[in-house]
């Protein structure tokens, strides 16, 4: 894709994500938000999606992202989702896609099909960062388009861990540092600091986890009690599904937390042969072969039981 030719005579841009952003979200969005601002100069170029939580606050203008972006613009020239699988997780955005001139995906997603006008979507990319750094003018980077776009790499590769880290993504990461940033503290303010409450949450959520399956699977929750009692957001659980995953033996965690009464959020990381973004997909979620969510209602029990099978299926 040739992202500036796809985007020639495009006066106003709205940019967007997915629900409850990650790194990857808001790194690739305000990296791409700050590329077209250089770019294209004349544009109207609108970043949307949730509040990004704080510790991204190191990101240059993360200030002009418009989480409820309201105006009398009804229809976009252009309307770039990132890092989104599907339309459904655009969030308050959704509404400007059916209407916008033409729709630009690009993604990292097994999952996504492709449901724009112009997509492009590598799942052998590490991050939907890596994809776009890939999709611009070298002679357009800067030190702070080079942040966000780090942020990202970071945060989906578990700091350069996962398997999804590829020779390729060290270069990226390799032409990214050079811009000469502090990358050492960035790595601890976005990804290892945890707040006292964040640290409660996953004391919590280890010392109730449950071994099943031999203790190839383990499983833990956080209900809504208790997060109001300990007054923690569904922000404050991340990365608790991938300790539970670092436990010796184990091959697929599940980590879930109560979004309403009898509905959860579930989140699934794997390694060796289970594939969990089939078993999210069959659960109308999505995600990686070895991370992905869904939602699904019903009781905790509900919710394990019949992941067991989907588990049981792929371990034997
Ligand atoms: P997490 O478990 O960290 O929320 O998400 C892991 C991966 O699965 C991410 O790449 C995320 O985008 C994807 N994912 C999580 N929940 C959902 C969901 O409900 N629907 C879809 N399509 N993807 C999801
Ligand atoms: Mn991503």
């Amino acid at each position: 894709m040739d992202l500036l030719k796809e985007l020639q005579g495009c006066r106003r841009i709205l940019l967007t994500g997915h629900i409850r952003p990650d790194g990857d979200c808001i790194g690739s969005v305000m990296g791409l938000y700050m590329y077209l601002k250089k770019a294209m100069k004349d544009a109207v170029i609108i970043p949307m999606i949730e509040k990004p939580a704080p510790e991204f606050g190191c990101i240059r203008d993360i200030d002009m992202i418009q989480s409820d972006f309201k105006s009398d613009i009804t229809e976009f020239d252009a309307f770039i989702g990132l890092d989104s699988s599907s339309s459904d997780r655009y969030g308050e955005a959704l509404k400007y896609f059916d209407s916008a001139k033409k729709r630009i995906i690009i993604d990292h997603h097994v999952s996504n099909d492709g449901f724009g006008d112009v997509c492009c979507i590598d799942p052998e990319a590490s991050s939907t960062c890596e994809l776009l750094l890939g999709l611009m003018d070298e002679k357009l980077l800067d030190k702070d388009i080079a942040v966000a776009i780090y942020i990202g790499i970071i945060h989906d590769t578990g700091v350069l861990r996962f398997s999804n880290v590829k020779p390729e993504t060290l270069n990226a990461c390799a032409k990214l540092i050079s811009y000469g940033f502090d990358y050492p503290r960035i790595i601890d303010e976005t990804y290892y600091e945890k707040t006292r409450i964040q640290n409660e949450m996953l004391g919590r959520a280890l010392v109730e986890s449950i071994m099943f399956m031999d203790g190839k699977c383990i499983v833990s929750k956080i209900d809504q009690d208790t997060m109001d009692f300990y007054g923690a957001t569904p922000h404050d659980l991340e990365g608790i599904v991938n300790q539970l995953k670092n436990t010796k033996g184990v091959e697929v965690a599940i980590f879930m937390y109560e979004l309403a009464p009898q509905s959860y959020k579930v989140s699934l990381r794997s390694s060796g042969n289970v594939d969990v973004s089939k078993i999210a997909k069959f659960y109308n979620g999505g995600g990686h072969v070895r991370a992905a969510g869904f939602s699904m209602n019903g009781t905790f029990h509900d919710v394990v039981n019949n992941l067991s099978d989907s588990i049981a299926m792929q371990l034997n």
